[in-house]
C-alpha cells in the first residue's frame, strides 16, 4: 500500500510522462481508499486546464497587445511550468 506522500508523487509523476502498469495499479488501489489523494488529484487536474485555458486565449487573443515575442516568452514559461509540475 502506497503512503499519500508516494501517491501524490506518482499522481504528480503521471503529468510528466505515463505510468508503468505496477504504478497505475498501486495509485488506483490508493485512490479508492484515500479521499485526501482523490481530492489532490481533482485540484492538480483543474490547476492544468486552467494552465492551458490561459495558454490557449494568450495565443489566439488579438486584443492582447503584446510584442510578439513577449507573448511567445509567456506561453514557452506557462509550457515550462506545466512540465515541471
Ligand atoms: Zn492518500
Amino acid at each position: 500500500m502506497l503512503t499519500c506522500q508516494q501517491a501524490s508523487q506518482l499522481i504528480s509523476q503521471s503529468l510528466d510522462h505515463p505510468l508503468s502498469w505496477y504504478e497505475l495499479m498501486q495509485l488506483r488501489l490508493h485512490l479508492m481508499m484515500c479521499g485526501a489523494c482523490n481530492r489532490f488529484r481533482k485540484q492538480l487536474n483543474v490547476l492544468l486546464v486552467g494552465l492551458r485555458k490561459i495558454r490557449t486565449n494568450i495565443e489566439n487573443d488579438s486584443a492582447i497587445q503584446l510584442p510578439l515575442d513577449a507573448k511567445t516568452r509567456i506561453v514557452e514559461k506557462l509550457k515550462s511550468n506545466q512540465h515541471s509540475q
